[in-house]
């Protein structure tokens, strides 16, 4: 037997008028909450509103309609989803490829020098493009880092010669952070920093290395950052500022 049960029935989305446009406003209830909060996430996804513990749908969707003004201008600011397709670009190393599909041959892609600028071939069936794209991508951030890490590992010996080796390189698609590097010395990466600017991937491998040695980030941790990697500010300061623009793309 099945009892309705209010709190289920709940709809997990709220769509909101915004600028003509239906927008979707995933709904999410949370104990912990105080109050209704409306957020809209730098790395994707589309906007969020909590509902605390003892909150109503209906308050939150007036809650939503008030903070329609707010949402609109906010995505405004917020870069567009830049999907894989023929045509389109993405950067690569920081430089924008032009990405082209060519049906015939096998499932491969080529990085193309041309006159008019690079570009990445795609070949093989169209709808399978973004995925293989995708894993290329994957692939060229795996070397750039296994490069990076073994080149910043070897410094760190010559400075701290009882410093660990990473125990594993992990490539996924975090939407949080860049790397990071587990207690066991564990290194994790973002595909995502391939399309940066090389020495924008280079500091992150030398943050992740430098946590070998320092599990924290102290003044410490940074010195041994700045010292593996010169450029570590103004690496920062772009991640900074384009960080969450390389989350649009894909
Ligand atoms: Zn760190």
């Amino acid at each position: 037997m099945r009892f309705f049960n209010p709190a289920r029935a709940e709809p997990d989305h709220i769509v909101l008028d915004i600028d003509g446009r239906d927008v979707r406003v995933e709904v999410r209830r949370n104990a912990r909450a105080r109050r209704y909060s409306l957020r809209l996430p730098a790395a994707g996804g589309g906007p969020v509103l909590t509902i605390p513990e003892r909150g109503t749908f209906r308050t939150a969707q007036r809650f939503a309609e008030d903070h329609r003004g707010w949402l609109a201008e906010r995505m405004k600011t917020m870069p567009a989803a830049r999907p894989f397709l023929a045509g389109g670009t993405v950067p690569l190393r920081g430089v924008p490829h032009f990405i082209e599909h060519r049906p015939a041959g096998r499932g491969t892609v080529l990085v193309v020098d041309e006159e008019a600028g690079p570009k990445l071939v795609v070949a093989g069936d169209g709808p399978h493009l973004p995925r293989r794209l995708t894993d290329f991508l994957k692939k060229e951030a795996r070397a750039d880092l296994a490069e990076a890490v073994e080149r910043h590992v070897g410094a760190l010996a010559l400075a701290h010669p009882s410093a660990r080796r990473p125990t594993g390189l992990v490539i996924r698609d975090t939407r949080s952070r860049w790397g990071s590097c587990t207690a066991q010395g564990k290194l994790n990466f973002s595909w995502r920093l391939v399309l940066a600017p090389a020495f924008v991937l280079d500091y992150v491998a030398a943050h992740e290395v430098a946590h070998l040695v320092e599990m924290n980030h102290s003044a410490r941790f940074w010195n041994v950052t700045n010292a593996l990697f010169p450029e570590t500010e103004h690496a920062r300061d772009w991640l900074r500022r384009y960080g969450s623009d390389l989350h649009s793309y894909g």
